[in-house]
């Protein structure tokens, strides 16, 4: 190696020394695209050059300010946000990064299931940038089988303050929720939560990872809502079934 001079462009301020580091370590352990599954030294949190415009985070201006359902009338709520009377028992705003399909739905399940949590950075950051301001008193995550949730509510709770509260329980007797037709989940939605009463407050943060019919945010939401220390819930979410 002669001179800085001959590093490519787009280094940046990175010293030679990193950079030789990080170019040796990918000549000699290519990572893998998680969406087409070749080794390439160009991998950047985890997918190719190729890839990587194939993942479609929503962005503020095509999907409704208060569901984050598509809708491409930007700022204004949809047909379903604004025929909603009064907010009782239900959340404030929710924030959901992507539709679970594609690229993003094989980030997501790496994170889930292959435990890979740094596939969901860029939905962590697509989140953030969208709450903004908001700051939250608590942060709850929705249990789950996996560490996911976990993770996800202690990167909110670095960036946006608050306390993590794991005050849902899910009864152990209850079916599982995959394994239920829609109209069944929705009625089982609210056995299967249970709230510790008296540990949660303020502004909330509800944390999960993916929503198929939304019953179980849903049934969270109204167990909050039924706290008289709960001010208002909002709910973040990496993906939806569309
Ligand atoms: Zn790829
Ligand atoms: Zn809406």
């Amino acid at each position: 190696m002669s001179s800085r001079g001959e590093f490519p462009e787009g280094i940046g301020s990175r010293s030679p020394l990193s950079f030789l580091r990080r170019s040796l370590g990918r000549l000699f352990f290519p990572q893998h695209c998680l969406s087409c599954e070749r080794a390439d030294t160009r991998v950047e949190s985890w997918l190719c050059p190729e890839c990587r415009p194939y993942l479609f985070l929503y962005s503020p201006d095509e999907v409704c300010p208060r569901c984050s359902l598509p809708y491409p009338h930007e700022g204004e709520l949809c047909p379903a946000c604004r025929g909603e009377a009064g907010t009782e028992g239900r959340y404030r705003v929710r924030f959901i990064a992507a539709a679970y399909e594609g690229t993003a739905r094989t980030l997501v399940m790496a994170a889930k299931f292959g435990n890979i949590l740094d596939a969901v950075n860029p939905f962590v950051e697509n989140l953030l940038e969208r709450i903004g301001e908001r700051r939250y008193d608590t942060i709850v995550p929705i249990p789950s089988d996996h560490s996911l949730n976990g993770r996800l509510a202690r990167c909110f709770r670095r960036r946006l303050g608050g306390e993590i509260v794991r005050a849902i329980r899910r009864r152990r007797t209850a079916p599982r929720q995959g394994t239920l037709s829609r109209i069944r989940r929705l009625e089982n939605a609210e056995r299967v939560l249970r709230l510790r009463s008296g540990r949660v407050s303020g502004m909330v943060l509800l944390v999960d990872d993916v929503t198929t019919t939304g019953a179980t945010l849903d049934a969270a939401v109204r167990l909050l809502a039924r706290e008289p220390a709960v001010v208002s819930t909002d709910i973040a979410v990496l993906a939806h079934t569309p």
